[in-house]
């Protein structure tokens, strides 16, 4: 079997390898494809394609949007993006000024709580990838502040953290639409992360194909075996595809290798040849 690994992060968002290095260390573990998902970005798609043209790996043009349904957050990955994206674009631009006024927030709060943060120094160290939380903590880290990444998530950044602002985001109606219009494909990422019951996930699931989703994601590295197969019998009943991907980030989440999912599978290229054959169809 060759394997695919269709989730991964790189330093356009919060990776900590560059596109051109995690896509050689795709080739190196022996993949056949990788998707390159960042959050709200596609900045790192063009350095991954040339890179994977000198190694010979196919790379997928992806990304992970966040939305928001009934206080709950929700990730979609847009997987096999054409390479003109013009409505996705302009979803992301407005991302990203929720995000910055958002961080704004968490570094006012976290002065207030004699963490400090110059705005400048956070901007500057990281350039113009989609900022966020994993950030923050990377510098309260080299601050000194917190003893670990865990800690500042914890302590301060976390849901229950006394510097958690909540972010602001798209339903899942408008980021599925986006994706749609730009003629990407959409799968719900990591659906055993929301802690739902099995009933529970279904009528999510139901919901969301009416809005246009394409697929969930059934492999995952937080996904045990069990739980993915339940996926792949609930996809088919459903009418909906299946996806797998490590949500590799580098160091950031260290017990995470790329091309590997829960329990040390991989998944298979042929999930990456049913979803080409469902985009195929869908805008023939
Ligand atoms: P943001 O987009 O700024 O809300 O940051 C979300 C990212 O923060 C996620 O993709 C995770 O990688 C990371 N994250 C969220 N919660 C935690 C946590 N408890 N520990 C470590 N990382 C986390
Ligand atoms: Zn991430
Ligand atoms: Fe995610
Ligand atoms: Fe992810």
């Amino acid at each position: 079997m060759s394997a695919v690994d269709l989730h991964t992060h790189s330093t356009a968002s919060d990776g900590s390898l560059s596109p051109a290095a995690l896509v050689q260390l795709a080739a190196r573990s022996g993949l056949a494809a990788i998707a390159l998902t960042d959050h709200d970005t596609l900045a790192g798609l063009a350095e991954a394609e040339e890179a994977g043209r000198l190694v010979d790996l196919e790379v997928i043009r992806g990304c992970e949007l966040a939305a928001r349904i009934k206080d709950r957050e929700i990730h979609i990955l847009g997987l096999l993006l054409p390479a003109q994206t013009k409505n996705l674009s302009k979803s992301f631009d407005q991302l990203m000024l929720w995000r910055m006024e958002r961080n704004m927030g968490i570094l006012e709060r976290l002065t207030a709580l004699n963490k400090p943060i110059n705005p400048d120094e956070f901007e500057n160290f990281y350039g113009s990838s989609p900022l966020g939380r994993p950030h923050i903590a990377e510098i309260m880290l080299r601050k000194g502040y917190v003893a670990n990444l865990r800690e500042a998530f914890i302590n301060y950044l976390g849901e229950r953290g006394s510097a958690y602002v909540p972010k602001k985001t798209f339903s899942p109606a408008e980021i599925i639409s986006v994706l749609k219009k730009d003629h990407g494909l959409t799968v719900l990422a990591h659906p055993y992360l929301l802690g739902l019951s099995f009933q529970e996930l279904q009528r999510l699931l139901l919901e969301l194909k009416d809005m246009g989703l394409d697929g969930l994601e059934a492999w995952h590295s937080e996904h045990p075996p069990y739980i993915a197969q339940s996926y792949v019998a609930l996809a088919a009943k459903l009418g909906l595809s299946v996806s797998g991907g490590s949500d590799f980030h580098g160091l950031i989440k260290p017990d995470v290798a790329l091309g590997r999912v829960k329990g040390g599978g991989q998944v298979s290229d042929k999930v990456l040849v049913a979803l080409k054959k469902r985009v195929a169809e869908q805008f023939a």
